[in-house]
């Protein structure tokens, strides 16, 4: 298994200067391109073929063939079900969830686009983005200080937005692309990833649980030597070894989402205006893990959509904010900063920028903040 080394490369890959370079490559032919489309399934396909010998070797090979014991058959069959469900759901759900992309209003207004095609020069170009992000929630750079552009999507990106070459789009809080759900990770299923990870991992404990005296049993040659052995000895090593790559993940997971980072951020911390805060989207555990989510209990451990925020903008800790930028938003709003969301620090900003350069109201409402926490 190297679910995890897989990860890391999926990051790897995504680098704004590889997707660049793939992007300047000549367009792959349609027919090279369906037959890529076609492997990416291969991980997936090979997911669903374990679980579903899995499913066999419990149901046929252990509860009907080898537990004697009624009651005993039934509450097995009755947990492993239950666990099986929910861990088919969160997965589905991280898999068909489509990414979610940019919003109309990071797309460069008419005139502007008009501009920055004709311009050849980076710094000039430089102007134009800045003129237009003036007016929307970001607050990442390039680690050279430079608006977050993307040439193939041509929008601002929003903070932790990132272009991801395999899905070839920009995806919201990208977290990394996932090649075990053929899917890209972001802001709209990494509650469902989490999920399915913890599942996972818990359908691998049952088995392992359940399955191990009978395990014990035909490895000491107390019940007799027929088809089922072979199933159920390979049932338990593959459910524990699954287990031991499954919950290494699950646990790296459970302190990104603690610490409020991407995996994407984890290797290479955030640029704000004012420098690199690997912490930059860090308000403390309870409001970290509130935001992917939910801050109602009864959505927690279910693969529904609870996170917080519309996944273009996020409140920030951060210290210092351009006075050019936090003026124009409180005019823009009409009020101070002490009208925040239980929290004095906090600016909303809901102005999105339509095509004819006008302003109005988005209805998700956007809120960028200046919080200072000493977190570490
Ligand atoms: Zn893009
Ligand atoms: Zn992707």
């Amino acid at each position: 298994m190297h679910l995890w080394l897989d990860h890391l490369k999926a990051v790897v890959v995504t680098s704004p200067s590889a997707n660049v370079k793939h992007g300047l490559k000549m367009a792959p032919s349609h027919a090279l391109r369906c037959c890529k489309r076609a492997l990416n399934w291969v991980p997936v396909l090979f997911i669903n073929l374990v679980v579903g010998w899995s499913y066999y070797a419990y149901v046929v090979e252990l509860c009907v063939y080898t537990i004697p014991n009624n009651a005993e058959r039934i509450s097995y069959l009755v947990i492993f079900h239950i666990f099986l469900a929910m861990f088919i759901w969160a997965y589905w759900k991280t898999i068909w969830s489509k990414p979610a992309n940019p919003s109309e209003a990071f797309s460069l207004p008419r005139a502007e686009k008009e501009l920055y095609e004709r311009e050849e020069r980076a710094e000039a170009q430089q102007e134009i983005l800045k003129k237009v992000a003036r007016n929307l929630p970001v607050y990442t750079r390039t680690a050279g200080g430079a608006i977050r552009y993307c040439d193939f999507c041509q929008v601002i990106k929003p903070d932790r937005c990132h272009h991801c070459s395999t899905c070839e789009m920009c995806v919201l809080k990208m977290d990394h692309h996932c090649p075990w759900v053929n899917n890209c990770v972001g802001f709209s299923n990494y509650k469902y990833f989490v999920l399915f990870l913890s599942y996972a991992s818990l359908y691998c404990v049952v088995i392992c649980a359940t399955v191990i005296q009978y395990f014990i049993k035909f490895w000491t040659k107390q019940l007799p030597d027929n088809h089922a052995k072979f199933h159920i000895l390979f049932l338990f090593f593959v459910a524990a070894l699954f287990f031991i790559s499954i919950v290494s993940l699950l646990g790296y997971h459970l302190w990104l989402v603690g610490k409020n980072r991407t995996t994407i951020e984890a290797f290479r911390a955030p640029f704000f205006t004012n420098g690199p805060d690997k912490n930059g989207f860090s308000l403390g555990f309870s409001r970290n893990v509130a935001e992917v989510f939910g801050d109602q209990a009864k959505y927690w451990f279910f693969p529904v959509f609870s996170s917080q925020g519309d996944g273009h903008s996020f409140v920030t800790r951060l210290v210092q904010i351009d006075p050019e930028q936090a003026n124009s938003v409180l005019q823009q709003n009409g009020k101070g900063p002490a009208d925040g969301e239980a929290n004095p620090h906090v600016l909303s900003n809901n102005v999105q920028h339509t095509e004819d350069g006008s302003k109005e109201k988005m209805n998700g409402g956007q809120t960028v903040s200046v919080t200072i926490e000493n977190e570490q």
